[in-house]
């Protein structure tokens, strides 16, 4: 019996957003539906590996293109898996996919920017852009029974069993606008309607929009031409079998474009051929900018997995470690076998050896783009250096490649600074490489704890990226030198002489100390003499083993206080001898004394930006000092 249904809430926003809203590519609804009908083909190809019922002998498998010009119909007919009553109810009336929200809230965005939509993977509801009615007629494969679905995309759907089908697959029925222009007139203000005039039924239209979006999809797309004879519309051609001297860039930018939905040319092409243990070819790229859906959790990645040239999965995630999940492509290997499940995959030696000898490629092309191409490097390394980088923290084994595909801001100029320039420019006699992390760059460069380095002529690099934190300390050494934290621990710059010297401060001032100490007991773990500074008066620092303020902050916005870190960790005071205060404080009452001390400590709390715990006290002081002043 056929049934009406509501779509659910967010389906509806879609659609409306799709109809009312966007006018330029509409095109794209041809790419998003001859996708799915690829997939469908493919989800029955990989079923026939292991159940010969769901692929008699001789079934070729294939998209076609029908139309009604004189009644404005397309259909879009494939012999794919086919959807049985439930599977359509639940993929074409819900959003099964968890980036729904982001997804909805991406495309309001494309309503001020239309040239996003095309990247977007929009799907089976972009149909709605040109069709003011939809009909799917879908049989499952091992099924005997069809199913129709039909909406005109208001709010409803309706489905229905139908008991004579035509044979497994899904036919995709548009039922075109015909005078979109004027419907849409009243919302549209810019003129994105090139392609409003398009007529969906006319071969040449079609040919050349498979030409453009669907070219390289594995499967014949067919229609008959104005002779009425069959023609395919789509070269098929597997571009990585080729050898890369017989492709041309184009080629290649169109197949990334084609695989990845992006509609920008990737920042590096890489394509190779393994020989002798291990035989694969693989067409890998690395996107100029990130995806949209770059930071969602569930995002998939890794390479397309071909056997033989069988198509077997989409993104081969044992094929591509996580922190290089920007890398797309298309891997094809002569040594797996075809009758692998995915569990299988994921515990087999050679897939394994794949992997490494990839993810050895992704990282020696990245090394060779820094020395050689460095802008086109430090464009790539702004995308996607906080991804690489987790691989430090992910696996200690990838440390020797990852280190030298570092950047990084510093005191010594604009220009990003690798490890191995920072060595090669460092003082002769200088033990460690300095580091100081914060949360822009604006605050670590205008940050007191760069005073003494700076009067030595020592570069510090900055770390502003959050995730620096866990990565700074799992480097350890790198060509013998320690990586060391400026505010942390003891930095051991000085000379013999300097250190003399603050021993003499330290016996000139110990009355004044003492006070301070005891007056600060439960605010600080310590009070001494600073190495550190040359121009402010005091800064906190964090004892050697605890982690530093800024670790703390994230890992408080990460909803992990200070409990996960052991309690509140109370840190360093340290203060300047050679700031005049110490001497003038000399000299003062200890009521005095005790003020200026909370000052003080309050003051090197804002240097590090972090809060003050008593502003109302602060401000006191503070007052109290301008008023007595003559
Ligand atoms: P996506 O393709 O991103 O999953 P769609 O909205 O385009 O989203 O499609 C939703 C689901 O409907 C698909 O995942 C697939 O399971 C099913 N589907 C769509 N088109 C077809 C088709 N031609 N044949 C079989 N199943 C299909």
């Amino acid at each position: 019996m056929k049934q009406t249904q509501t779509f659910q809430a967010e389906i509806k926003k879609l659609l409306d957003l799709m109809i009312h809203s966007l006018y330029s590519h509409k095109e794209i609804f041809l790419r998003e539906l001859i996708s799915n009908a690829s997939d469908a083909m493919d989800k029955r190809k990989f079923l026939s590996l292991t159940d010969e019922n769901a692929l008699p002998a001789g079934t070729e498998l294939n998209i076609e293109l029908e139309t009604l010009p004189d009644q404005k119909i397309l259909k879009i007919k494939d012999n794919g898996i086919g959807m049985t009553y439930e599977e359509a109810e639940k993929f074409l009336g819900t959003i099964a996919h968890s980036g729904t929200k982001e997804l909805l809230q991406h495309i309001q965005e494309a309503k001020e920017r239309p040239e996003l939509i095309g990247q977007f993977g929009v799907g089976f509801y972009s149909s709605f852009m040109v069709a003011k009615k939809v009909s799917v007629h879908t049989q499952k494969v091992g099924s005997t029974e069809a199913v129709l679905w039909e909406s005109e995309g208001d709010g409803t759907y309706t489905i229905d069993r139908i008991p004579k089908a035509d044979g497994i697959g899904t036919t995709i029925t548009l039922h075109l606008k015909t005078d979109e222009k004027n419907e849409n007139k009243n919302e549209s203000t810019d003129d994105h309607s090139e392609f409003d005039s398009q007529d969906f039924t006319a071969f040449w239209t079609l040919k050349s929009l498979i030409k453009k979006y669907s070219d390289f999809i594995r499967y014949p797309i067919k229609m008959k031409n104005d002779k009425s004879e069959f023609e395919i519309l789509n070269s098929q051609k597997a571009l990585w079998l080729k050898s890369p001297s017989e492709v041309k860039e184009e080629e290649y930018n169109e197949f990334y474009q084609q695989i990845s939905h992006d509609w920008q040319k990737p920042a590096k092409t890489i394509h190779f051929k393994a020989e002798g243990t291990m035989e694969f070819q693989a067409l890998l790229f690395i996107p100029s900018k990130q995806p949209w859906n770059y930071y969602s959790r569930d995002i998939e990645y890794g390479p397309n997995l071909y056997i033989k040239r069988v198509f077997i999965m989409n993104h081969c995630q044992d094929l591509m470690p996580r922190h290089l999940r920007f890398v797309k492509g298309i891997v094809d290997s002569s040594d797996l076998s075809l009758n692998v499940s995915r569990e299988m995959l994921q515990k087999d030696r050679k897939v394994t050896g794949i992997k490494k000898s990839l993810v050895n490629k992704v990282y020696n092309t990245l090394k060779d783009l820094m020395t050689q191409e460095r802008s086109q490097y430090e464009s790539i390394w702004n995308e996607f250096g906080s991804t690489i980088k987790e691989g430090l923290v992910d696996e200690m084994q990838a440390k020797e490649k990852i280190q030298d595909l570092l950047l990084f801001h510093s005191t010594n100029s604009d220009q990003l600074v690798s490890l191995k320039e920072y060595i090669e420019r460092k003082k002769e006699d200088q033990k460690s490489i300095y580091y100081l992390s914060g949360d822009s760059l604006d605050v670590v460069k205008k940050s007191p704890y760069l005073e003494k380095l700076k009067v030595k002529g020592i570069e510090v690099l900055f770390c502003v990226d959050p995730v620096d934190e866990w990565v700074m300390p799992s480097l350890g050494v790198y060509q013998e030198l320690n990586f060391v934290s400026l505010t942390k621990g003891d930095l051991d710059l000085d000379s013999e002489e300097e250190k003399k010297e603050v021993e003499t401060f330290e016996a000139k001032f110990k009355p004044l100390m003492d006070t301070i100490k005891k007056h600060l007991d439960t605010d600080v773990k310590d009070v001494r003499f600073s190495h550190r500074l040359t121009t402010s008066a005091a800064c906190l620092v964090s004892a050697e083993n605890d982690p530093t303020a800024h670790m703390q902050k994230l890992m408080e916005k990460m909803g992990q206080g200070a409990g996960a870190m052991g309690g509140n960790l109370k840190r360093i005071l340290e203060l300047n001898p050679k700031h005049p205060i110490y001497e003038k404080m000399t000299s003062s009452t200890e009521d005095i004394q005790k003020k200026w001390a909370e000052i003080i400590y309050y003051q090197a709390l804002l240097f590090e930006g972090s809060p003050i715990p008593n502003p109302q006290k602060f401000t006191e002081h503070i007052n109290e000092l301008m008023l007595n002043q003559k």
